[in-house]
Protein backbone atom coordinates (compact mmCIF):
# COMPACT_ATOMS: atom_id res chain seq x y z
CA UNK A 1 0.00 0.00 0.00
CA UNK A 2 1.52 3.41 -0.40
CA UNK A 3 -0.26 5.52 1.39
CA UNK A 4 1.85 8.24 3.44
CA UNK A 5 0.32 8.54 6.89
CA UNK A 6 1.87 11.17 9.15
CA UNK A 7 1.01 10.83 13.12
CA UNK A 8 1.79 13.47 15.45
CA UNK A 9 2.67 12.41 18.81
CA UNK A 10 3.54 9.52 20.80
CA UNK A 11 1.25 9.72 23.25
CA UNK A 12 -1.79 6.90 24.00
CA UNK A 13 -4.36 7.83 21.47
CA UNK A 14 -1.08 8.25 18.62
CA UNK A 15 0.59 4.63 19.47
CA UNK A 16 -3.81 3.04 19.51
CA UNK A 17 -3.49 3.84 15.63
CA UNK A 18 -0.43 3.63 14.85
CA UNK A 19 -0.78 -0.41 15.81
CA UNK A 20 -3.94 -0.32 13.71
CA UNK A 21 -2.33 1.37 10.70
CA UNK A 22 0.31 -1.44 10.91
CA UNK A 23 -2.27 -4.38 11.02
CA UNK A 24 -3.95 -2.54 7.78
CA UNK A 25 -0.16 -2.77 5.89
CA UNK A 26 0.29 1.01 6.72
CA UNK A 27 4.04 1.81 7.73
CA UNK A 28 2.59 5.06 9.53
CA UNK A 29 5.34 7.86 10.22
CA UNK A 30 5.39 9.31 13.67
CA UNK A 31 6.65 13.05 14.11
CA UNK A 32 7.03 13.43 17.86
CA UNK A 33 8.56 15.94 19.70
CA UNK A 34 10.00 13.55 22.01
CA UNK A 35 11.70 14.06 24.66
CA UNK A 36 13.25 11.62 27.14
CA UNK A 37 14.52 11.03 30.73
CA UNK A 38 17.39 12.39 31.83
CA UNK A 39 20.50 10.27 30.92
CA UNK A 40 21.68 10.35 34.54
CA UNK A 41 18.20 9.19 35.93
CA UNK A 42 18.07 6.50 32.88
CA UNK A 43 21.34 4.67 34.03
CA UNK A 44 20.27 3.97 37.54
CA UNK A 45 17.17 2.89 36.19
CA UNK A 46 18.32 0.90 34.04
CA UNK A 47 20.76 -0.93 36.44
CA UNK A 48 17.98 -1.02 39.22
CA UNK A 49 16.10 -2.51 36.70
CA UNK A 50 18.36 -5.92 36.79
CA UNK A 51 18.42 -6.30 40.52
CA UNK A 52 15.61 -7.88 43.29
CA UNK A 53 14.60 -4.91 44.83
CA UNK A 54 16.38 -6.27 48.11
CA UNK A 55 19.42 -5.77 46.17
CA UNK A 56 18.87 -2.39 45.19
CA UNK A 57 21.10 0.46 46.71
CA UNK A 58 19.67 2.20 48.96
CA UNK A 59 20.79 5.88 47.20
CA UNK A 60 19.78 4.80 43.75
CA UNK A 61 16.21 4.37 45.64
CA UNK A 62 16.33 7.71 47.07
CA UNK A 63 17.54 8.96 44.07
CA UNK A 64 14.41 8.38 41.88
CA UNK A 65 12.10 8.45 44.24
CA UNK A 66 12.85 12.12 45.42
CA UNK A 67 9.72 14.21 44.98
CA UNK A 68 10.14 17.56 47.09
CA UNK A 69 6.08 18.17 45.73
CA UNK A 70 5.14 15.67 48.30
CA UNK A 71 5.70 18.71 51.25
CA UNK A 72 3.58 21.06 48.92
CA UNK A 73 0.68 22.28 51.78
CA UNK A 74 -1.52 24.21 49.13
CA UNK A 75 -1.65 21.67 46.17
CA UNK A 76 -1.65 18.09 45.26
CA UNK A 77 1.59 16.50 45.45
CA UNK A 78 2.89 15.78 41.79
CA UNK A 79 3.18 12.30 40.41
CA UNK A 80 6.81 12.25 38.74
CA UNK A 81 8.57 9.35 36.42
CA UNK A 82 11.84 8.70 38.54
CA UNK A 83 12.17 11.68 40.50
CA UNK A 84 12.06 13.82 37.15
CA UNK A 85 8.82 16.13 35.66
CA UNK A 86 10.65 15.97 32.46
CA UNK A 87 6.91 14.44 30.82
CA UNK A 88 4.56 17.91 32.17
CA UNK A 89 5.48 20.58 29.85
CA UNK A 90 6.03 23.86 31.29
CA UNK A 91 4.55 27.12 30.22
CA UNK A 92 8.04 28.59 28.42
CA UNK A 93 9.02 25.05 27.18
CA UNK A 94 9.03 25.25 22.93
CA UNK A 95 5.79 26.79 22.19
CA UNK A 96 4.61 29.26 24.62
CA UNK A 97 1.52 29.26 27.04
CA UNK A 98 0.70 32.26 29.29
CA UNK A 99 -1.56 31.03 32.15
CA UNK A 100 -2.76 32.64 35.27
CA UNK A 101 -0.98 29.67 37.60
CA UNK A 102 -2.94 26.71 36.17
CA UNK A 103 -1.71 25.12 33.06
CA UNK A 104 -3.50 22.38 31.85
CA UNK A 105 -1.48 19.05 31.54
CA UNK A 106 0.93 19.09 28.30
CA UNK A 107 3.36 16.91 27.22
CA UNK A 108 6.18 17.34 24.85
CA UNK A 109 7.76 13.33 25.66
CA UNK A 110 7.98 10.43 23.57
CA UNK A 111 4.91 8.58 25.20
CA UNK A 112 3.27 12.25 26.31
CA UNK A 113 1.87 11.43 29.64
CA UNK A 114 1.59 7.84 30.13
CA UNK A 115 5.22 8.40 30.80
CA UNK A 116 4.12 9.46 34.82
CA UNK A 117 0.29 8.61 34.91
CA UNK A 118 -1.77 6.35 37.20
CA UNK A 119 -2.55 3.36 34.09
CA UNK A 120 -6.33 3.08 35.62
CA UNK A 121 -8.64 2.14 32.80
CA UNK A 122 -12.77 1.73 33.42
CA UNK A 123 -14.59 2.52 30.37
CA UNK A 124 -17.19 4.66 30.64
CA UNK A 125 -20.93 3.58 31.41
CA UNK A 126 -23.78 4.49 28.19
CA UNK A 127 -24.69 7.15 30.37
CA UNK A 128 -21.62 8.86 30.83
CA UNK A 129 -20.92 9.82 26.82
CA UNK A 130 -24.44 10.14 25.73
CA UNK A 131 -24.16 13.42 24.51
CA UNK A 132 -21.39 11.30 21.85
CA UNK A 133 -22.56 10.97 18.45
CA UNK A 134 -21.00 7.47 18.76
CA UNK A 135 -22.32 5.11 21.67
CA UNK A 136 -20.43 2.23 23.70
CA UNK A 137 -21.70 -0.07 21.53
CA UNK A 138 -19.82 0.92 18.45
CA UNK A 139 -16.37 1.35 20.64
CA UNK A 140 -17.05 -1.67 22.07
CA UNK A 141 -14.87 -3.39 19.36
CA UNK A 142 -12.01 -1.17 19.75
CA UNK A 143 -11.61 -1.92 23.88
CA UNK A 144 -11.41 -5.30 23.19
CA UNK A 145 -8.89 -5.26 20.78
CA UNK A 146 -6.83 -2.18 23.08
CA UNK A 147 -7.51 -4.60 26.06
CA UNK A 148 -5.73 -7.53 23.62
CA UNK A 149 -2.49 -6.37 23.52
CA UNK A 150 -1.94 -4.10 27.00
CA UNK A 151 -1.22 -5.97 30.09
CA UNK A 152 -4.24 -5.98 31.86
CA UNK A 153 -4.91 -6.65 35.83
CA UNK A 154 -8.34 -6.51 36.59
CA UNK A 155 -10.98 -9.19 37.83
CA UNK A 156 -14.66 -10.36 37.58
CA UNK A 157 -15.82 -8.86 40.19
CA UNK A 158 -19.05 -6.28 40.84
CA UNK A 159 -17.95 -3.35 38.18
CA UNK A 160 -18.25 -5.57 35.64
CA UNK A 161 -22.46 -5.40 35.25
CA UNK A 162 -22.31 -2.33 34.36
CA UNK A 163 -18.26 -1.45 33.22
CA UNK A 164 -17.59 -5.06 31.34
CA UNK A 165 -14.04 -6.33 31.37
CA UNK A 166 -14.21 -6.57 27.70
CA UNK A 167 -10.72 -9.01 27.75
CA UNK A 168 -10.56 -12.52 29.12
CA UNK A 169 -6.98 -11.85 29.03
CA UNK A 170 -6.98 -10.52 32.95
CA UNK A 171 -4.31 -11.41 35.37
CA UNK A 172 -5.16 -9.57 38.75
CA UNK A 173 -2.67 -8.13 40.88
CA UNK A 174 -2.02 -9.20 44.55
CA UNK A 175 -3.88 -6.72 47.08
CA UNK A 176 -2.53 -5.44 50.28
CA UNK A 177 -4.20 -6.70 53.01
CA UNK A 178 -5.71 -3.48 53.99
CA UNK A 179 -7.48 -3.63 50.37
CA UNK A 180 -8.31 -6.97 50.96
CA UNK A 181 -10.09 -6.12 54.16
CA UNK A 182 -11.47 -2.54 53.14
CA UNK A 183 -13.41 -4.76 49.85
CA UNK A 184 -14.53 -7.22 51.63
CA UNK A 185 -15.96 -5.03 54.24
CA UNK A 186 -17.57 -3.59 50.85
CA UNK A 187 -18.86 -6.81 49.83
CA UNK A 188 -20.50 -7.10 53.26
CA UNK A 189 -22.66 -4.24 52.92
CA UNK A 190 -23.88 -5.38 49.61
CA UNK A 191 -24.95 -2.85 47.08
CA UNK A 192 -26.36 -0.69 49.71
CA UNK A 193 -29.32 1.45 48.72
CA UNK A 194 -30.55 -1.30 46.25
CA UNK A 195 -30.26 1.09 43.49
CA UNK A 196 -27.31 -0.39 41.69
CA UNK A 197 -26.01 2.91 42.20
CA UNK A 198 -22.51 2.05 44.08
CA UNK A 199 -20.24 -0.46 42.43
CA UNK A 200 -16.73 -1.63 43.68
CA UNK A 201 -14.05 -4.33 42.79
CA UNK A 202 -10.53 -4.83 42.19
CA UNK A 203 -8.93 -1.57 40.10
CA UNK A 204 -8.11 -1.74 36.16
CA UNK A 205 -4.51 -1.20 35.81
CA UNK A 206 -2.37 -1.48 32.97
CA UNK A 207 -0.12 -3.40 34.86
CA UNK A 208 1.76 -6.52 33.91
CA UNK A 209 1.27 -9.33 36.62
CA UNK A 210 3.06 -12.29 37.73
CA UNK A 211 0.98 -14.87 38.14
CA UNK A 212 -0.28 -16.75 35.07
CA UNK A 213 2.49 -15.63 33.38
CA UNK A 214 6.02 -16.36 35.47
CA UNK A 215 7.95 -17.03 32.56
CA UNK A 216 6.96 -13.27 31.39
CA UNK A 217 7.91 -12.10 34.20
CA UNK A 218 5.87 -9.40 36.27
CA UNK A 219 5.02 -7.16 39.17
CA UNK A 220 7.92 -7.76 42.14
CA UNK A 221 5.76 -6.09 44.69
CA UNK A 222 8.87 -3.64 45.45
CA UNK A 223 6.63 -0.55 46.62
CA UNK A 224 7.28 2.02 44.57
CA UNK A 225 4.97 2.54 41.68
CA UNK A 226 4.57 6.20 42.59
CA UNK A 227 7.52 6.89 40.89
CA UNK A 228 7.41 4.47 37.73
CA UNK A 229 8.68 1.19 37.67
CA UNK A 230 12.18 0.16 37.21
CA UNK A 231 10.98 -2.75 35.41
CA UNK A 232 8.86 -1.33 32.92
CA UNK A 233 5.79 -3.45 34.24
CA UNK A 234 3.38 -0.25 34.29
CA UNK A 235 2.38 0.31 30.74
CA UNK A 236 3.15 3.70 29.50
CA UNK A 237 3.38 3.52 25.28
CA UNK A 238 7.01 4.78 24.59
CA UNK A 239 7.45 1.33 25.06
CA UNK A 240 5.31 0.29 22.12
CA UNK A 241 7.33 3.08 20.28
CA UNK A 242 10.80 1.65 21.00
CA UNK A 243 9.31 -1.90 19.79
CA UNK A 244 8.01 -0.12 16.90
CA UNK A 245 11.13 1.69 16.09
CA UNK A 246 12.74 -1.42 16.78
CA UNK A 247 11.24 -3.71 14.66
CA UNK A 248 11.05 -1.59 11.71
CA UNK A 249 6.94 -1.29 11.17
CA UNK A 250 7.39 3.33 11.86
CA UNK A 251 9.37 5.59 10.52
CA UNK A 252 10.22 7.64 13.62
CA UNK A 253 10.91 11.63 13.47
CA UNK A 254 12.23 12.72 16.97
CA UNK A 255 12.33 15.88 17.96
CA UNK A 256 10.24 17.65 15.97
CA UNK A 257 7.11 19.82 16.69
CA UNK A 258 4.14 19.92 14.08
CA UNK A 259 3.68 23.81 14.04
CA UNK A 260 0.67 23.34 10.94
CA UNK A 261 -1.37 21.10 8.73
CA UNK A 262 -3.30 21.73 5.59
CA UNK A 263 -4.80 20.09 3.21
CA UNK A 264 -4.02 21.07 -0.46
CA UNK A 265 -6.34 19.07 -2.87
CA UNK A 266 -5.50 15.64 -1.67
CA UNK A 267 -2.57 16.27 0.24
CA UNK A 268 -1.64 17.72 3.30
CA UNK A 269 1.35 19.81 4.26
CA UNK A 270 2.58 19.39 7.26
CA UNK A 271 4.87 22.16 8.56
CA UNK A 272 7.35 21.13 10.88
CA UNK A 273 10.25 22.69 13.24
CA UNK A 274 13.11 20.93 14.52
CA UNK A 275 13.55 21.52 18.54
CA UNK A 276 17.51 20.84 18.30
CA UNK A 277 18.33 22.26 15.11
CA UNK A 278 15.85 25.28 14.93
CA UNK A 279 15.48 24.07 11.20
CA UNK A 280 11.86 24.52 9.37
CA UNK A 281 10.90 21.83 7.23
CA UNK A 282 7.90 21.21 5.03
CA UNK A 283 6.52 16.95 4.44
CA UNK A 284 3.96 15.89 2.49
CA UNK A 285 1.67 13.18 3.52
CA UNK A 286 -1.41 11.81 2.15
CA UNK A 287 -3.22 11.22 5.78
CA UNK A 288 -2.37 13.48 9.05
CA UNK A 289 -3.87 11.69 12.62
CA UNK A 290 -3.60 14.79 14.65
CA UNK A 291 -2.49 13.08 18.93
CA UNK A 292 -0.17 15.85 20.34
CA UNK A 293 -2.20 15.86 23.56
CA UNK A 294 -5.53 17.84 23.83
CA UNK A 295 -4.06 21.44 24.58
CA UNK A 296 -1.60 21.09 21.69
CA UNK A 297 -3.56 19.09 19.32
CA UNK A 298 -5.98 22.37 19.80
CA UNK A 299 -2.71 24.61 19.00
CA UNK A 300 -2.55 23.12 15.71
CA UNK A 301 -6.07 23.66 14.69
CA UNK A 302 -6.25 27.07 15.53
CA UNK A 303 -3.10 27.96 14.21
CA UNK A 304 -3.28 26.14 11.04
CA UNK A 305 -6.93 27.47 10.46
CA UNK A 306 -5.77 30.95 12.02
CA UNK A 307 -8.33 30.83 14.54
CA UNK A 308 -6.56 33.96 16.36
CA UNK A 309 -8.74 35.54 19.63
CA UNK A 310 -11.69 32.91 19.70
CA UNK A 311 -11.88 31.47 23.26
CA UNK A 312 -12.32 27.91 22.94
CA UNK A 313 -13.43 25.99 26.05
CA UNK A 314 -11.21 23.11 26.92
CA UNK A 315 -13.31 20.72 29.19
CA UNK A 316 -11.61 18.93 32.40
CA UNK A 317 -12.85 16.30 35.15
CA UNK A 318 -12.48 17.68 39.12
CA UNK A 319 -10.46 15.61 41.09
CA UNK A 320 -10.68 15.34 44.97
CA UNK A 321 -7.94 13.44 47.35
CA UNK A 322 -9.29 12.55 50.97
CA UNK A 323 -7.82 10.24 54.05
CA UNK A 324 -9.93 7.80 55.26
CA UNK A 325 -9.72 6.46 58.79
CA UNK A 326 -11.16 2.66 59.30
CA UNK A 327 -11.52 1.53 63.12
CA UNK A 328 -10.32 -1.93 62.50
CA UNK A 329 -6.87 -1.82 62.04
CA UNK A 330 -5.39 -3.07 58.69
CA UNK A 331 -1.72 -4.96 58.00
CA UNK A 332 0.74 -2.59 56.53
CA UNK A 333 2.38 -4.38 53.98
CA UNK A 334 4.21 -1.96 52.71
CA UNK A 335 7.09 -2.17 50.91
CA UNK A 336 5.97 -5.44 49.90
CA UNK A 337 3.26 -3.96 47.76
CA UNK A 338 1.87 -2.69 44.46
CA UNK A 339 1.43 0.86 45.47
CA UNK A 340 -1.25 1.52 43.10
CA UNK A 341 -5.03 1.82 43.80
CA UNK A 342 -6.28 -1.50 44.85
CA UNK A 343 -9.97 -0.71 44.57
CA UNK A 344 -12.06 1.63 42.62
CA UNK A 345 -15.56 2.28 43.65
CA UNK A 346 -18.09 3.97 41.65
CA UNK A 347 -21.85 5.93 42.72
CA UNK A 348 -24.17 8.10 41.61
CA UNK A 349 -25.79 10.71 43.68
CA UNK A 350 -29.17 11.76 43.04
CA UNK A 351 -27.92 15.06 43.63
CA UNK A 352 -25.60 15.72 41.00
CA UNK A 353 -26.74 13.87 37.99
CA UNK A 354 -26.70 10.25 36.56
CA UNK A 355 -23.29 10.28 35.77
CA UNK A 356 -20.77 7.94 37.79
CA UNK A 357 -18.46 9.31 40.04
CA UNK A 358 -15.08 7.31 40.35
CA UNK A 359 -13.36 7.11 43.09
CA UNK A 360 -9.57 4.75 43.61
CA UNK A 361 -8.94 3.49 47.00
CA UNK A 362 -4.78 3.46 48.06
CA UNK A 363 -3.24 2.09 51.33
CA UNK A 364 -0.60 4.14 52.48
CA UNK A 365 1.68 4.31 49.48
CA UNK A 366 5.19 5.10 49.64
CA UNK A 367 4.30 9.17 49.03
CA UNK A 368 1.45 8.79 51.60
CA UNK A 369 4.23 7.65 54.14
CA UNK A 370 6.72 10.41 53.30
CA UNK A 371 4.24 13.19 53.54
CA UNK A 372 2.91 11.47 57.22
CA UNK A 373 7.00 11.25 57.45
CA UNK A 374 6.80 8.11 57.98
CA UNK A 375 9.76 5.33 58.32
CA UNK A 376 9.24 1.71 59.11
CA UNK A 377 12.66 0.97 59.84
CA UNK A 378 13.14 3.59 62.95
CA UNK A 379 12.16 3.03 66.12
CA UNK A 380 10.49 5.95 68.43
CA UNK A 381 8.14 6.93 70.24
CA UNK A 382 7.11 9.22 67.23
CA UNK A 383 7.41 6.47 64.92
CA UNK A 384 5.24 4.46 66.94
CA UNK A 385 2.95 6.41 67.44
CA UNK A 386 2.64 7.07 63.30
CA UNK A 387 2.43 3.81 62.45
CA UNK A 388 -0.39 3.15 65.35
CA UNK A 389 -2.24 5.86 62.88
CA UNK A 390 -0.95 4.64 59.49
CA UNK A 391 -2.48 1.07 60.42
CA UNK A 392 -5.83 2.74 60.55
CA UNK A 393 -5.43 4.80 57.39
CA UNK A 394 -6.45 4.90 53.70
CA UNK A 395 -6.85 7.38 50.92
CA UNK A 396 -9.16 8.36 48.01
CA UNK A 397 -9.17 9.91 45.11
CA UNK A 398 -12.37 10.53 43.22
CA UNK A 399 -13.02 11.95 40.10
CA UNK A 400 -16.27 14.13 38.74
CA UNK A 401 -17.50 14.36 35.01
CA UNK A 402 -16.90 17.39 33.21
CA UNK A 403 -20.38 17.81 32.93
CA UNK A 404 -20.13 19.29 36.36
CA UNK A 405 -16.71 20.42 36.34
CA UNK A 406 -14.48 23.88 35.82
CA UNK A 407 -12.03 23.46 32.74
CA UNK A 408 -10.57 26.23 31.05
CA UNK A 409 -10.72 28.57 28.29
CA UNK A 410 -7.98 28.64 25.53
CA UNK A 411 -7.12 31.36 23.32
CA UNK A 412 -4.77 31.32 20.63
CA UNK A 413 -2.74 34.91 20.22
CA UNK A 414 -0.73 36.17 17.01
CA UNK A 415 2.51 37.54 18.45
CA UNK A 416 3.08 41.39 17.51
CA UNK A 417 6.53 40.72 17.02
CA UNK A 418 6.24 38.48 14.75
CA UNK A 419 7.87 35.43 16.85
CA UNK A 420 6.15 32.58 17.60
CA UNK A 421 2.49 33.03 18.76
CA UNK A 422 1.24 32.35 22.19
CA UNK A 423 -1.73 30.27 23.87
CA UNK A 424 -3.50 32.16 26.59
CA UNK A 425 -4.91 29.53 29.21
CA UNK A 426 -7.58 30.71 31.73
CA UNK A 427 -9.04 28.39 34.48
CA UNK A 428 -12.70 28.66 34.51
CA UNK A 429 -14.51 29.51 37.51
CA UNK A 430 -17.85 27.79 38.52
CA UNK A 431 -19.68 28.18 41.73
CA UNK A 432 -21.12 24.76 41.01
CA UNK A 433 -17.95 22.57 40.91
CA UNK A 434 -17.41 23.28 44.85
CA UNK A 435 -20.77 22.30 45.18
CA UNK A 436 -20.66 19.30 43.31
CA UNK A 437 -17.59 18.14 45.33
CA UNK A 438 -19.06 18.91 48.49
CA UNK A 439 -22.18 16.61 47.48
CA UNK A 440 -20.08 13.61 46.06
CA UNK A 441 -17.62 14.03 49.16
CA UNK A 442 -20.49 13.49 51.85
CA UNK A 443 -21.89 10.99 49.30
CA UNK A 444 -19.15 8.69 49.75
CA UNK A 445 -18.89 9.98 53.58
CA UNK A 446 -22.00 7.89 53.87
CA UNK A 447 -20.97 4.85 51.79
CA UNK A 448 -17.84 4.12 53.88
CA UNK A 449 -19.39 5.20 57.29
CA UNK A 450 -21.56 2.02 56.80
CA UNK A 451 -18.18 -0.03 56.60
CA UNK A 452 -16.27 1.88 59.24
CA UNK A 453 -14.45 3.75 57.69
CA UNK A 454 -14.97 8.01 58.08
CA UNK A 455 -13.78 10.27 55.48
CA UNK A 456 -11.59 13.19 56.91
CA UNK A 457 -13.62 15.65 56.11
CA UNK A 458 -11.44 18.84 57.71
CA UNK A 459 -8.28 17.04 55.31
CA UNK A 460 -10.32 17.13 51.68
CA UNK A 461 -8.55 19.00 49.04
CA UNK A 462 -9.46 18.99 45.06
CA UNK A 463 -8.28 20.24 41.91
CA UNK A 464 -10.99 23.12 41.34
CA UNK A 465 -8.14 25.64 41.93
CA UNK A 466 -4.84 23.27 41.29
CA UNK A 467 -6.36 22.07 37.55
CA UNK A 468 -7.53 18.44 36.03
CA UNK A 469 -5.11 15.47 34.73
CA UNK A 470 -7.58 14.50 32.78
CA UNK A 471 -8.59 17.08 29.75
CA UNK A 472 -10.66 17.50 26.27
CA UNK A 473 -13.49 18.50 24.34
CA UNK A 474 -11.78 21.60 22.39
CA UNK A 475 -12.67 19.65 18.95
CA UNK A 476 -16.03 18.40 19.42
CA UNK A 477 -17.23 15.69 17.49
CA UNK A 478 -20.55 15.79 16.38
CA UNK A 479 -22.43 14.27 13.10
CA UNK A 480 -22.66 17.84 11.49
CA UNK A 481 -19.56 19.83 12.50
CA UNK A 482 -21.01 24.11 12.86
CA UNK A 483 -18.02 26.07 14.15
CA UNK A 484 -14.52 25.65 12.71
CA UNK A 485 -12.96 23.92 15.84
CA UNK A 486 -16.05 21.28 15.68
CA UNK A 487 -15.13 17.72 14.55
CA UNK A 488 -17.31 14.84 12.38
CA UNK A 489 -16.80 11.85 13.64
CA UNK A 490 -13.55 11.17 12.00
CA UNK A 491 -12.26 13.01 13.94
CA UNK A 492 -11.85 15.82 10.74
CA UNK A 493 -12.03 19.74 11.75
CA UNK A 494 -14.86 21.33 10.25
CA UNK A 495 -14.18 21.62 5.86
CA UNK A 496 -11.50 18.51 6.12
CA UNK A 497 -11.14 15.12 4.69
CA UNK A 498 -7.24 14.39 5.07
CA UNK A 499 -6.86 15.85 8.26
CA UNK A 500 -8.07 14.00 11.67
CA UNK A 501 -8.07 14.86 15.53
CA UNK A 502 -7.76 11.74 17.81
CA UNK A 503 -7.33 12.63 21.19
CA UNK A 504 -9.42 13.56 23.94
CA UNK A 505 -9.80 17.00 22.27
CA UNK A 506 -12.80 15.48 20.19
CA UNK A 507 -14.27 14.16 23.20
CA UNK A 508 -17.61 15.79 23.50
CA UNK A 509 -17.63 15.13 27.11
CA UNK A 510 -15.19 13.66 29.76
CA UNK A 511 -16.34 10.48 31.68
CA UNK A 512 -15.35 10.81 35.33
CA UNK A 513 -14.34 7.01 35.17
CA UNK A 514 -10.70 7.62 33.67
CA UNK A 515 -9.98 8.66 29.83
CA UNK A 516 -7.02 6.78 28.51
CA UNK A 517 -8.77 3.44 27.47
CA UNK A 518 -11.67 5.60 25.62
CA UNK A 519 -8.83 7.61 23.83
CA UNK A 520 -7.22 4.45 22.98
CA UNK A 521 -10.27 3.06 21.92
CA UNK A 522 -11.57 5.94 19.53
CA UNK A 523 -8.29 6.01 18.32
CA UNK A 524 -8.16 3.03 16.67
CA UNK A 525 -12.05 3.33 16.15
CA UNK A 526 -10.83 6.39 13.44
CA UNK A 527 -7.83 4.70 12.13
CA UNK A 528 -9.44 1.08 11.04
CA UNK A 529 -11.73 3.48 9.39
CA UNK A 530 -9.97 5.88 7.89
CA UNK A 531 -9.91 5.01 3.71
CA UNK A 532 -6.91 3.76 2.02
CA UNK A 533 -6.13 3.01 -1.40
C1 LIG B 1 -0.42 12.45 36.72
C2 LIG B 1 -1.41 11.92 35.75
C3 LIG B 1 -2.04 10.70 36.00
C4 LIG B 1 -2.98 10.22 35.11
N1 LIG B 1 -3.56 9.01 35.37
C5 LIG B 1 -4.45 8.50 34.50
C6 LIG B 1 -5.03 7.22 34.72
O1 LIG B 1 -4.73 6.55 35.70
N2 LIG B 1 -5.93 6.77 33.81
C7 LIG B 1 -6.28 7.50 32.71
O2 LIG B 1 -7.10 7.03 31.91
N3 LIG B 1 -5.73 8.70 32.46
C8 LIG B 1 -4.82 9.21 33.33
N4 LIG B 1 -4.26 10.43 33.08
C9 LIG B 1 -4.60 11.12 31.82
C10 LIG B 1 -3.87 10.43 30.66
O3 LIG B 1 -2.53 10.20 31.02
C11 LIG B 1 -3.94 11.32 29.42
O4 LIG B 1 -5.28 11.60 29.15
C12 LIG B 1 -3.35 10.60 28.21
O5 LIG B 1 -2.07 10.08 28.49
C13 LIG B 1 -3.28 11.57 27.04
O6 LIG B 1 -2.78 10.88 25.92
P1 LIG B 1 -2.67 11.59 24.52
O7 LIG B 1 -2.17 10.57 23.57
O8 LIG B 1 -3.92 12.25 24.17
O9 LIG B 1 -1.64 12.82 24.66
P2 LIG B 1 -0.29 13.09 25.45
O10 LIG B 1 -0.03 12.06 26.44
O11 LIG B 1 -0.35 14.50 25.91
O12 LIG B 1 0.83 12.96 24.32
C14 LIG B 1 1.06 13.97 23.39
C15 LIG B 1 2.17 13.53 22.46
O13 LIG B 1 2.33 14.51 21.46
C16 LIG B 1 3.68 15.01 21.43
N5 LIG B 1 3.54 16.41 21.03
C17 LIG B 1 2.97 17.44 21.70
N6 LIG B 1 2.93 18.54 20.93
C18 LIG B 1 3.50 18.19 19.74
C19 LIG B 1 3.73 18.90 18.52
N7 LIG B 1 3.35 20.17 18.32
N8 LIG B 1 4.36 18.22 17.51
C20 LIG B 1 4.75 16.92 17.67
N9 LIG B 1 4.53 16.21 18.81
C21 LIG B 1 3.90 16.84 19.80
C22 LIG B 1 4.22 14.73 22.80
O14 LIG B 1 5.62 14.60 22.79
C23 LIG B 1 3.52 13.39 23.12
O15 LIG B 1 4.21 12.33 22.50
C24 LIG B 1 -3.31 10.95 33.95
C25 LIG B 1 -2.68 12.16 33.69
C26 LIG B 1 -1.74 12.65 34.56
C27 LIG B 1 -1.07 13.95 34.26
S1 LIG C 1 5.21 -2.80 42.75
FE1 LIG C 1 4.91 -1.27 41.15
S2 LIG C 1 6.95 -0.45 40.77
FE2 LIG C 1 7.21 -2.42 41.87
S3 LIG C 1 7.43 -3.98 40.30
FE3 LIG C 1 5.25 -3.85 40.79
S4 LIG C 1 4.41 -2.39 39.28
FE4 LIG C 1 6.63 -2.13 39.32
Amino acid sequence: MNNKIAIVGSGLAAVSAAKVLISRGIRPTIIDSGDILDEKISKVVERMSHLDPDNWDRADVSFITSNPTIHNKKTFPQKLAFGSDFFYGKTDQYQFIESDGIMPPVSYAKGGLSVGWGASVLPPDDNDIKSWPITNKELEPYYRSVLSELPYSASDDGLSSIFPLYSKKINPLDLTSGNKEILQDLQKHGSFDGKKNILFGQSRLLVQSAKNSPLNGGCRYCGYCMSGCVYGYIYKSSQDIDKLISSGLIDYIPNTLVQSVSEKGNIVEVLTHRKDTEEINKFIFDKVLVAAGAVNSTRIVLRSKKLYNQEIRLLSTVTFIAPVFRIKKMKIDWPNANTQPGIFLEYKTDAISDNWIHVQLSTPNEMVLEKLGVNLNKRNIFQWFKKKVVEHLFVVQGNIHSDHANGYFLVLKKSTNDKQDVLHSRREQIQGTQHTIKQSVWKLFSILRKTGCYLLLPFVQNSIRSGGFHVGGSLPMMEEPLKETDTNLMGNPKGWRHIHVIDSSIFPSLPATTIGLLAMANAARIASKIQID
